[in-house]
């Protein structure tokens, strides 16, 4: 479904006389594969990377370098109506469902918008059909199209934002934050319909959060990022009972659970994410680890496979050590 090869986004900084072009490197050489009908959780602090490499896929950030394959075709080699068509089968859902609709507009028109952009209906009767279907599909009642976003609460305005998403039949929706903003009350609510349209529509995900608990009760892999990179990657249950990065371990940590026990060797994670505009040199995380070496101060290590499904970027799991 999604094929993303050594993928670099770069945003070029204000260039002052004389001075060396600098780049934030907010996505830093990510390869990742997504499986139709999948959750691909991507985990990591704010600031990681994981919003710009979203945005990348659905070309709204910059790619520097490397590749985006989405159903076997190449995003970055295409432009014009061929693109406009392939991207219309990714969808986004946001962080934010108070300021990711329009004030001034009703449910109808917001759900309508993409309808008549891709012109996906004959007459006026289908056009409204197709809104009040979409309404439905999402739990919210048809006889409210009508209304402002105002006049709805947070988790059915992140509904209509669902909705949004579904209007053009994708195949890949981001969901980027999703419940992040939402009471928790409300969160398991907007999961479990995630759940739903995925069985039922046969949609891939990818999830982007900072909470790997979340990932953990909604992913069928996890992908976790630090600094505009991978550091580890797996099934759910493989990262979850034996995380092996330093960061994966701190991050669990975090998480409120019976088994914490199982991880009291891990540090809480001290300080904040480095700049992406001056990443440390060696392993990113080195500033923060508790284990670093002076290989690690010096070497990124590469990715190392695990298993077939596991993989992670350590100097403490070289194939040497
Ligand atoms: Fe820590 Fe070194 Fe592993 Fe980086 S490579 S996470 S600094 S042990």
């Amino acid at each position: 479904m999604l094929r993303i090869d050594n993928l670099k986004a770069y945003y070029p900084l204000a260039q002052r006389l004389f001075a060396p072009k600098r780049f934030v490197r907010a996505v830093d050489g990510v390869s990742l594969r997504l499986g139709e009908r999948e959750t691909l959780g991507l985990v990591g602090e704010s600031g990681c990377g994981k919003t710009t490499l979203g945005r990348a896929i659905l070309g709204l950030a910059p790619v520097t370098e490397g590749s985006i394959h989405f159903q076997g075709q190449d995003l970055s080699g295409r432009n014009g109506n061929a693109l406009h068509q392939l991207r219309r089968k990714i969808q986004m859902i946001f962080q934010d469902p108070y300021s990711s609709l329009d004030p001034l507009m009703t449910i109808e028109q917001i759900l309508g918008e993409p309808l008549d952009i891709h012109r996906l209906y004959s007459s006026r009767e289908e056009r409204l059909e197709k809104i009040h279907s979409l309404m439905e599909s999402v739990g919210l009642d048809s006889s409210q199209a009508r209304r402002y976003p105002h006049e709805f609460s947070g988790g059915q305005r992140q509904r209509v934002g669902i909705a949004r998403a579904l209007a053009l039949s994708p195949r890949l929706i981001i969901c980027d934050e999703p419940v992040s903003a939402l009471d928790v009350s409300i969160q398991a609510q907007i999961i479990n319909l995630l759940v739903d349209i995925q069985q039922r529509e046969k949609i891939s995900y990818l999830f982007i959060s900072h909470d790997l608990a979340l990932v953990q009760h909604t992913c069928h892999r996890v992908a976790v990022m630090y600094l505009g990179r991978i550091v580890e990657e797996g099934l759910v249950e493989e990262v979850r009972s034996q995380p092996l990065h330093p960061y994966t371990q701190a991050l669990w940590n975090a998480v409120p659970t019976l088994e914490k026990e199982r991880l009291s060797e891990a540090l809480p994670l001290a300080g904040e994410v480095p700049s992406p505009l001056n990443p440390p040199p060696g392993c990113h995380f080195h500033p923060r680890c508790p284990h670093a070496t002076e290989e690690c101060r010096r070497s990124y290590p590469s990715r190392r496979e695990i298993s077939a499904t596991h993989s992670v970027a350590c100097h403490l799991h070289t194939s040497s050590k």
